[in-house]
């Protein structure tokens, strides 16, 4: 992944970093082990920049609502899940998306009470940005159910219809259906099993706010965190933060405190992304944001923040633009960058800010882009379009919303399909070379690891991924049938180990 270097036939390692090559610093001896990796291709470790691991790991276990087809199929599957429910528990769930159901309907309360009775019942939205709620569940908050910034869907009643969106969706789930510690530890600790099988070395977390730092903590005292972790922390803790003078890269090499998170808008699926058109659901306003990225360039973080809507990105790259001599050298973000205004894309670079953006959304989110954003001058999921501008375009999954597999996302960035139907708007393809540096080197430089991921040179960590085939050196339809042979972290085979 150096472009200025060939690839080459063979790898040293010595300890926890590539050697190989006159003169390079080791720090340690090299093992005597030889693999033969017999015409297989390694690169470095993928990092999935944009993750909320812990609750993916959870959702692992919940009833999942994706691909229902109708009201009806989404409610044969909730009822089929009623009975694993512990006395006493939450039935929790997610995936649903009303956009896609036949009749088209929206849930109600009442279409769940029918199949989950007295057991609350939880289930979040595809896009996390709605939750549906059954009676029993909506009783916990006793009628306490707004929040500014968000919306309790009423019917001509007035009555809540048992849809919340936006902060009232995620104030009732932080206040009434909020997983303990316990469960995120043993389920994360199952799901760095799965990451690691799929060639994830290191992931950039944003379940700061559910306390995932403690979850790493944990695992790493238990000897089960195998991956690198760039933790964000929720905005209104930066005071917390700078009291403690806790700056950005606090921690060691496998946990660290990174970068502070918050939200500009909702999201396309629930139709309260931040447009130009004035629609939408504005979270926080260009002056706070400003005030957000002050506050954290003061104490040493930068920020990440969530922007969906044409008017989301242009404030908040107005925010950044404003504030710009506040937080140079730092590595701020937009977090998915989902439809820009054509003199926008160019901005990103000029500032300096990075594009942390899913290549999947853009396969799986294809027709409701089309229905809803397709009318507009605005670009949807522009990735080449920012990285012809010369942004730094980094790749997550934002997983649980898609699957965490680095290589179905390399797939949905360099095909922009993920079915029979030809690319959707492929001049925004990247080549497999761009979607891999989105994959493997931006997200490095974003944590300040220039020199130390992202790259297989003299001194970088060995954090490798052996694939069974070169990415490079495939046909584009290729692509989809490469698979994952053994993963390494720093010189350790941490998946697979040979011989295969
Ligand atoms: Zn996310």
């Amino acid at each position: 992944m150096e472009p200025t270097l060939p690839v080459v036939r063979a790898l040293a390692i010595a300890g926890d970093r590539v050697a190989g090559g006159v003169g390079t610093h080791e720090t340690a001896l090299a093992s005597p082990d030889r693999v033969d990796l017999g015409g297989r291709c390694v690169l470095p470790g993928f990092n999935d920049s944009h993750v909320h691991f812990p609750t993916w790991a959870l959702a692992q276990r919940q009833v999942r609502l994706e691909g229902a087809a109708s009201l009806d199929e989404a409610l044969q599957r909730i009822a089929a899940a009623t009975s694993e429910v512990q006395p006493g528990g939450w039935l929790r769930g997610m995936g649903w998306r009303s956009g896609d159901w036949s009749p088209p309907t929206e849930p109600t309360k009442e279409a769940l009470d029918l199949v989950t009775g007295d057991t609350p019942t939880a289930l979040m939205a595809r896009d996390y940005h709605s939750l549906w709620l059954n009676s029993a569940a909506l009783a916990r908050a006793n009628g306490d159910l707004e929040v500014a910034g968000g919306v309790v869907v009423r019917d001509e009643r007035g009555e809540p219809t048992g849809v919340l969106r936006e902060e009232c969706a995620w104030h009732f789930r932080d206040t009434h259906v909020r997983p303990t510690e316990d469960e995120m530890v043993d389920a994360s600790r199952e799901g760095v099993r799965i990451a690691i099988a799929r060639g994830v070395t290191a992931v950039h977390d944003k379940d700061g706010w559910l306390g995932a730092l403690g979850v790493w903590q944990r695992l790493r005292e238990e000897g089960h965190l195998s991956l690198r972790v760039w933790q964000s922390i929720p905005a209104e803790q930066v005071d917390e933060l700078a009291d403690l003078r806790i700056r950005s890269g606090f921690g060691d090499d496998l946990v660290r405190i990174g970068y502070l998170k918050t939200f500009m808008d909702g999201t396309l699926g629930s139709q309260t992304a931040r447009m130009l058109d004035g629609t939408g659901v504005e979270i926080t306003s260009r002056d706070q944001l400003a005030q957000i990225i002050r506050r954290g360039a003061h104490a040493g973080l930068p920020v990440a923040v969530h922007a969906i809507g044409d008017l989301a990105n242009r404030e908040a790259l107005d925010a950044f633009e404003e504030t710009r001599d506040d937080w140079a050298g730092l590595r701020p973000r937009i977090e998915h960058a989902q439809l820009l205004a054509p003199e926008d894309v160019k901005r990103f670079a000029q500032l300096g800010v990075a594009a942390s953006v899913q290549f999947s959304h853009a396969t799986s989110d294809r027709d409701l882009a089309d229905r809803f954003w397709g009318e507009l001058e605005s670009e949807p999921y522009a990735f080449r379009s920012l990285l012809d501008s010369g942004a730094g375009v980094a790749n997550g999954s934002d997983a649980p919303i898609e699957e965490l597999d680095p290589l179905a996302g390399i797939c949905a960035g360099v095909l922009r399909t993920i079915d029979e139907r030809p690319a959707w708007r492929p001049e925004q393809a990247m080549t497999a070379e761009q979607a891999l540096v989105a994959t493997c080197r931006t997200p490095a430089w974003l944590s300040g690891d220039e020199h130390r991921r992202g790259k297989l040179l003299p001194g970088f960590y060995a954090d490798l991924v052996v694939l069974d085939r070169d990415p490079l050196a495939c046909e584009p339809e290729e692509l989809t049938r490469i698979e994952v042979i053994a993963t390494m972290l720093r010189g350790t085979w941490i998946h697979n180990p040979p011989p295969w």
